[in-house]
Parts: structure tokens; sequence; C-alpha cells
């Protein structure tokens, strides 16, 4: 077994050490060994270890008096050796620490953050500013918005800073006071066996204060459920999957916190004859089967009215024509997108006796193979597939 080293050594204190004088070496030591201030270095932590030890065995009377008869043999229970800190009645030392800081910042004022982070960091004080959180908002607009821009009002839920008291959370004339449960540090160990597991306070949710008597306004919050009302502009030439950003208009600050920004989500409704490729607007458009072999003049909708659109003699199925200039307009400047209509030639259908006799006789004077010239490639092609049956 290692030997041990002397407890009165480790806080540097004789052998008569007073009560007040084993606090006294203990609060200095702590402090100058807490792992928050020796980030990664193991020796400090092991003398962390040793502090706590040695202040918990001699802060209690009954301890110090086995320890200065027996030494350290007092705390080896079953031939255990004690210097695994968590087994044999030892406490986790930061729990010994928290105990002691928490105690003594309930009694007379929190200086205890301070000497640990170097003045005014307290970190967990109640005067410390919050950020608010951003917030999302999804937003449907129709396809015409989408192409032209728009001015919407929307109506967004939020937090925001509780003006009853002040976003403290607590009941004007009340305050904050150390939670008892944590003693401050917002933490708690739980021991299995050797094991200790530190975990967030429950009592205080790891802000170590628990407020005294919560505002009646905000429950202690300090932050209330409102509905923001927003008049937003959308410009033109957005698309499903644009984010607006408009500063501040999240979640409050408390405190002297920034407020959080609002990112409006931007998703366009399905248009019944349009829809988007980039800044294209592209649109199926059925023509007849005579236009589509005789070709002419048709009218075509886009999406800043009518238009007049030529279609050429003998337009097959499936063609695109282009319609310049009359897209999306660019989001962030440059060329306006085109419009392209897809030709949907329509094969007429439910056609009288008369309409059947015409298109017999016209189909019968196909003779020429320039009529069908597609048809005609596809069956000599397909000869060799076709020779026997
Ligand atoms: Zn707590
Ligand atoms: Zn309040």
């Amino acid at each position: 077994m290692p030997k041990e080293e002397d407890y009165y050594d480790i806080l540097g204190i004789s052998k008569n050490a007073t009560e007040t004088e084993i606090k006294k070496a203990y609060r200095k030591m702590a402090i100058k060994y807490h792992p928050d201030k020796n980030q990664g270095n193991k020796d400090a932590e092991e003398k962390f270890k040793k502090i706590s030890q040695a202040y918990e065995v001699l802060s209690d009377k009954n301890k110090r008096a086995q320890y200065d008869q027996f030494g350290h043999a007092a705390f080896t229970s079953g031939g255990r050796s004690t210097h695994g800190f968590s087994g044999a009645g030892f406490h986790d030392p930061m729990d010994v620490f928290a105990q002691f800081f928490g105690n003594a910042g309930a009694g007379g004022g929190s200086s205890f953050f301070e000497d640990l982070f170097g003045g005014g960091g307290s970190r967990r004080s109640a005067s410390s500013a919050v950020d608010g959180a951003d917030l999302r908002y999804d937003l449907e607009i129709d396809f015409e918005d989408a192409v032209y821009g728009a001015d919407k009002k929307i109506t967004v839920p939020r937090m925001s800073a509780c003006d009853k008291c002040n976003s403290t959370g607590c009941e004007p004339g009340s305050g904050r006071k150390v939670c008892s449960r944590c003693g401050g540090s917002g933490q708690v160990a739980l021991s299995q066996g050797i094991f200790s597991i530190r975990q967030t306070c429950p009592a205080c949710h790891g802000a170590g204060e628990i407020v005294e008597k919560p505002c009646r306004n905000c429950r202690g919050s300090g932050r209330i459920h409102t509905e923001k009302k927003l008049q937003i502009h959308i410009p033109p030439g957005v698309d499903t999957g644009s984010r607006l950003r408009i500063a501040n208009e999240g979640e409050s600050g408390l405190r002297g916190g920034h407020n959080g920004d609002l990112y409006v989500f931007i998703h366009v409704r399905q248009h019944d004859i349009f829809h988007r490729e980039g800044n294209d607007i592209i649109c199926e458009m059925p023509v007849s089967y005579a236009v589509a072999a005789l070709g002419g003049v048709v009218e075509v909708p886009t999406i800043s009215g009518k238009a007049k659109m030529k279609i050429p003699p003998g337009t097959q199925n499936s063609t695109i024509l282009r319609l310049k200039g009359k897209g999306v307009p660019a989001l962030r400047g440059g060329a306006r997108g085109n419009m392209h209509v897809k030709v949907f030639v329509e094969v007429p259908s439910n056609i009288s006796r008369e309409q059947k006799e015409l298109l017999e006789k016209f189909d019968s004077s196909l003779s020429d193979i320039r009529n069908n010239p597609i048809k005609a490639g596809f069956e000599r092609k397909a000869k060799p597939f076709l020779g026997n049956e």
C-alpha cells in the first residue's frame, strides 16, 4: 500500500490548527487547485482530491480525533485502501467544494466566484445577460407572390421579456438565493458504489440559484408568451427554400442580452398550370392536332398576362418553345428568366361518324414517306423484328 500523505501537511497547517485555520487553508487551496482553473492539469486534479479528503476528515471533530489516534488506518475498512477518494465514505471533491462555498456564499456575500474567476466573473449571477434564441417561421405563399414579391402580415408566437419583473423572474421586492440542494454549483453528485456521477441539479436546473418568490406574471421564468404581429416584405424572385432574416425579431434577450433573429422560410404553393425551374417558368400547353400539323399563332398564358406564340408547322408532341423574358425576376439582380411552353399535341377524341370518315380518308392519303418521317425511320430500324410472326 502506498504511503498516504499526512492530511495536515496537505493543507499546510499544524497538528493543533483551529477550525477556522482549517477552513481558511481549505478555502485558499481549493480555489488554487480547482479543476475549472486548471483545465486538463492532472496533478492539480489529484491535489484537489487530496485537499478535499484532508478537509473532510479534519473539519469533522470525530474523524479528526480518529485520524490523530490511528492515522490513515482509521479510514481503511476490511483491508481496503481509501485512496480512491469516492470509496470508504469520502464525498466527491466537487460536492465538498460546492457545499463549502455555497454555505459561505449564503452567509457572507458571494465572493467565491470572484475569488475563483478573477473578480466580477459571476458566471451564474442573476444579473448575467442571456441572449434570445433565433426563431423559425414557415410561410406559405402563392406562386405569383414568389414571382412578383409581396408584403405579408404574419403573427409570430414567441417568448418576450416579462416587464412585470424586468425579466428577473422575481416578484417585485424579492430576490434570488443560492440553491441549497447544490450549494450554488448547479450540479449534484449521485453515488453508486465507488462511482460518482455528476448531474444537473434538479432543484435549480443548473442555475445555482433559486428565485425566492417567483414573479406571478411569468412564473419565475423571466419570459412570457406573446404573439408579435409583423409586416414583412417578400422580394420578387423567392422560391421554396428561400430564407428571409429579420433582425432582432426572435426571442427577447434577458437582462440586457441581445434579441435573437427571426428566419422566415418560404414555401411556394403549387400552381395549377405553371411550375418553376430556377428563374424559368414552365407551362405545358395542349395544342390541337391540326394546329400542330398546320402551324399557327396561339395565345399563351404567362405570369404577366397573355402572349402570342407562333407554332411552326409539323410541331411534334413535347416540343419546347421559348418566350424570352417571361419568367421570374432574378432575386439578386441580373436577367429575368424565360418561359418555356411544352407543347402537348392532343389527339382528337369522341369524334363523330363524319369526322371519322374524314380522318380515314386523310390517313389513306399519307402515302409520301415525308408525311410521317419518324414512323418511317422507326419501321426501318424495327424491320428485322417484324419479319416473321
Ligand atoms: Zn441547485
Ligand atoms: Zn416576470
